[in-house]
């Protein structure tokens, strides 16, 4: 087949145009990415031929090889892994399949400081592209185990790249880089030389399970006399310890936030890191992190989540959602168990009784980490709400075994404070004696809720609201129906009599209701004429000071933000 050129898609031009010109400041992570592919695809090597045993490949010595030639300035990272095959070469490399990218480049548009941009890259995670931040041409040359022919694939970034076969391409992937000049003064360094290259390693991949290789310099530097390649063997960077297994005051929290980033394609540090260590019949170890900024598309259907599942230091697969309620889903991590099957599927999974028992665990101990974050670092607390409060309430709904524990991190608007949430514990604290409900009212957003008639008579009493912008929301508050004893009341639904809520017991009352449903009985009977269809009952109501009237629903219909619920979670 002859060399053909091939345009990138739009948007995968657009990020190239970014990584050629730079918004991430730190160049030197281009290397942690390509070694994180390269470990990713001895992982699905390694289970390939696990599953295959016909798959004709060689998995005897899978590693990844960084080799550098300081004269023609190139960087080659390479693996003996899985490999592409031709079409895979143009899906996975020639296109960006993330449809959240184009909202994200406008978004970055934006962003006009660095460490704005930074954050936003991170969550696209572009992985291969960033060696744009530091070649000006990338050739990759690879073969898909099993299959005879090669390919390669050559770009200098602009718009276009191509594409040709190759007879004598070995198994797996090898990434050419031609380093652009170096210029330290804008962080890009030489990344020919073994010591810079050889600390990049140390700092992001240390915990890569296979071993690293930099293979000693070329015959041509030679008379560069440098001494620390004048060895003729292979040098392994890496230490390869997991991290999991290793006890905590061993790894340092750069450690554990370089191998959130190699899990979650994020940039940027987690939030929070969560060990735990199973001892008995069942052994299991998990490393698991809440990230500090909730994914984009955290609320969409496809959303892939789920922890690595490793056996016995053995990487058995990604996503593995049982290991977490759906409402966690945005927590990442590790686990590895000592006494699963290297052969464990999904199916399997699903009915497994100490996968079950797991979940249980790890969910106490994420829900028991968000209390300690709350009771000792509110303002990290606050942070996690923020990002994540959303989809943890969905928990309210769908887990009753760990409501109370839910309950007891949640926390909501109110029309006490215009900043400061609260948890429904301390709205009860507060309650004077003579409320008996605790009052919620749910809308778009607390400015749609703070203008609605239905809070007029709230607030001219001075009784406190929660005000509850999620679409989730309506539902838990539904499902919960009560906090220690005390009812959670919609002040959109039914009839709710504020008389009895009043301290300053006021005049209105005692003419009593009936007297006045007579007085206007006539009005009332025209207005339910008028409105027809349109509404159930039209009545009189105690709960309103300024305006003349509002629509409230019945205690049981679906209202609108619930109806805007069922639709999020796809039903
Ligand atoms: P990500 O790793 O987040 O998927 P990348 O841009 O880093 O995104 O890589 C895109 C895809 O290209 C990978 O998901 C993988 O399928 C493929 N790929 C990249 N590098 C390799 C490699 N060394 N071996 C096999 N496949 C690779
Ligand atoms: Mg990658």
């Amino acid at each position: 087949m002859p060399t053909e050129t091939f345009e990138f898609q739009v948007e995968a031009r657009q990020l190239l145009q970014l990584m050629i010109h730079s918004v991430y400041s730190n160049k030197d992570v281009f290397l942690r990415e390509l070694i994180s592919n390269a470990s990713d695809a001895l992982d699905k090597l390694r289970l390939a031929v696990l599953r295959d045993e016909s798959l004709d490949a060689d998995a005897s010595d899978l590693h990844i090889e960084l080799e550098a030639d300081q004269e023609a300035r190139t960087l080659t990272v390479r693996d003996n892994g899985i490999g592409m095959s031709y079409d895979e070469v143009t899906r996975l490399i020639g296109t960006i399949a993330n449809s959240g990218t184009a909202a994200f480049l406008q978004e970055l548009k934006e962003a006009k400081d660095t460490a704005g941009a930074d954050g936003l890259i991170g969550q696209f995670g572009v992985g291969f592209y960033s060696s744009f931040m530091v070649a000006d041409e990338v050739t990759l040359v690879t073969r898909r185990a099993g299959e005879r022919q090669g390919t390669r694939w050559t770009s200098r970034g602009e718009g276009t790249y191509t594409l040709e076969t190759v007879d004598d391409a070995p198994q797996g992937t090898a990434v050419t880089l031609h380093l652009k000049p170096a210029d330290p003064e804008n962080q890009l360094h030489d990344y020919t030389a073994p010591w810079t290259i050889r600390e990049i390693v140390k700092r992001y991949s240390d915990f890569i399970t296979w071993p690293v290789r930099l293979l000693p310099a070329g015959t041509a530097t030679s008379d560069a006399a440098d001494e620390e390649t004048a060895a003729g063997e292979p040098e392994t960077l890496n230490s390869m310890k997991a991290l999991w297994a290793r006890s905590r005051d061993e790894v340092s929290d750069d450690e554990y936030h370089e191998l959130y980033k190699h899990i979650s394609h994020d940039w940027r540090d987690p939030l929070e890191t969560i060990r735990l260590q199973a001892e008995g019949t069942f052994e299991y170890q998990a490393l698991l992190f809440v990230p500090s900024h909730a994914p984009h598309d955290l609320f969409t259907q496809g959303y892939r989540h789920g922890l690595q599942l490793y056996v016995k230091r053995v990487f058995i697969m990604d996503d593995c959602a049982e290991l977490l309620p759906s409402y966690l889903r945005f927590v990442k991590g590790v686990v590895d168990a000592q006494d699963l099957s290297l052969n464990v599927s999904r199916e399997i999974l699903q009915q497994d009784r100490h996968i079950r028992m797991m979940q249980r665990r790890l969910t106490k101990k994420v829900l028991s980490t968000v209390k300690d974050m709350m009771n000792t670092d509110q303002e990290r607390y606050r942070a996690f709400w923020r990002e994540f409060g959303a989809v943890l309430k969905e928990g309210l709904v769908t887990d009753p075994d760990n409501r109370d524990a839910l309950l007891a991190v949640s926390s909501f608007a109110s029309t006490r404070d215009a900043e400061e949430p609260t948890t429904l514990a301390q709205y009860a604290e507060r309650m004077p004696e003579s409320q008996t409900d605790i009052y919620y009212m749910t809308g778009d957003s607390r400015q749609a809720i703070e203008n609605s008639p239905h809070m007029e008579a709230f607030r001219a009493k001075g009784i406190e609201v929660l005000l509850l912008t999620d679409p989730v929301d309506e539902v838990w508050a539904e499902t919960v129906g009560e906090y220690e004893g005390r009812k959670l009341r919609s002040l959109a639904k039914g009839d709710i009599d504020l008389g009895t809520e009043s301290t300053d017991g006021e005049e209105g009352k005692d003419s009593g209701k009936d007297g006045q449903n007579e007085e206007y009985a006539g009005l009332l009977g025209w207005m339910t004429e008028r409105l027809g269809e349109e509404v159930k009952e039209v009545r009189l109501s105690s709960r309103l000071t300024v305006s003349p009237a509002c629509v409230v629903s019945d205690t049981d219909d679906m209202t609108p933000a619930l109806e805007a619920m069922y639709r999020a979670m796809g039903q």
